[in-house]
């Protein structure tokens, strides 16, 4: 549904007031009417242009062959474009570092907080955590639930995780597969979206699926990042990241078109250190960022400002049919 980015429609309200952000690898397009954002990755970056002009392709070809090193992962040809699923089995990796000194163990405290203080009980519950890799959470709660099972985008990935967490591990695309044949129709008191729907192309489609692996009354529980060019803008050396950055009403209109009520009003967070824009810190990085922050505040009047990474928690439960 959203995979067509033109620069005229938005694809998801119709509406005809966009801006696009210009960054390396990426435009994203901001919807003035329903403050979605969409990715459409470049086929070609900058650079590779400034090169192929006859006077700069001499130039690179006389680098020195360290400089050379420099500029390559800034060009799409030696740039790697990672299949998706490959890129997905760091996760795989990552089950072999520990716990304790991962960001998971971060991110893990603060959702099972989060739960605590809306009463939400996880005590003999049958839970579907999606996208949930590299899965650490399975450790901590299968004495408390019933049952957890686990999905991941790459098969790879999946079959680590059954493998080393002992767990019920599902290969599952939400752009492609149906969920209620993966998980062969079973049903779940819980489903779990954490940091992953920004990838997801049709919310509406989404939401739908999910009821009918849900029991009367269940909980979705969603967390998710908020539009914001500070995320944008963070993801600019990425050519597989994320594809929508959803307005936290989007997300509401979906699932209640789908039977769903929202449990709690949606809790805004905003990460306290601003995102480390520059994760690599050599010269050229640090130029290409700049320039597009720049250009980001000249040119963008009305994408949607943060200068922090801010995140949405979202609950919502199944109306009973
Ligand atoms: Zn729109």
């Amino acid at each position: 549904m959203y995979q067509h980015i033109n620069d005229q429609v938005c694809q998801h309200c119709q509406g005809t007031s966009l801006e696009i952000l210009d960054s390396y690898m990426n435009h994203w397009i901001q919807c003035n009417d329903c403050l979605n954002v969409f990715r459409r990755g470049k086929e070609t970056f900058p650079l590779d242009d400034l090169i192929k002009q006859p006077f700069y392709n001499k130039l690179y070809k006389s680098l020195p062959k360290r400089l050379k090193k420099t500029v390559q992962p800034f060009l799409s040809s030696t740039h790697k474009f990672e299949d998706k699923s490959t890129w997905y089995d760091y996760y795989s990796k990552s089950l072999e570092q520990d716990y304790k000194a991962t960001k998971w163990k971060k991110y893990d405290d603060e959702f099972l907080n989060f739960l605590e203080t809306i009463d939400i009980d996880l005590q003999g519950k049958d839970i579907l955590a999606i996208s949930e890799g590299p899965g650490f959470i399975v450790n901590r709660l299968r004495n408390r639930v019933n049952s957890i099972a686990l999905t991941e985008v790459s098969q790879h990935a999946a079959d680590t995780m059954a493998h080393m967490l002992k767990v019920d591990s599902y290969a599952y695309d939400f752009n492609k597969d149906d969920i209620q044949q993966i998980v062969k129709h079973k049903k779940f008191d819980q489903i779990w979206l954490r940091s992953c729907i920004a990838f997801c192309n049709d919310i509406d489609r989404l939401a739908g699926s999910l009821r009918k692996i849900l029991k009367n009354e269940s909980i979705v529980y969603i967390k998710f990042h908020a539009p914001s060019r500070l995320n944008c803008l963070h993801w600019m050396f990425n050519i597989v990241t994320t594809n929508v950055w959803y307005n936290p009403e989007t997300i509401v209109r979906a699932f209640e078109k789908n039977g769903f009520e929202l449990l709690y009003p949606y809790t805004r967070y905003r990460q306290e250190e601003p995102i480390r824009l520059l994760p690599r810190q050599h010269w050229l990085n640090t130029m290409i960022v700049r320039y597009y922050q720049k250009l980001a505040e000249k040119k963008n009047k009305y994408f949607t400002r943060e200068d922090r990474s801010v995140y949405y928690l979202c609950t919502f439960r199944l109306k009973q049919s």
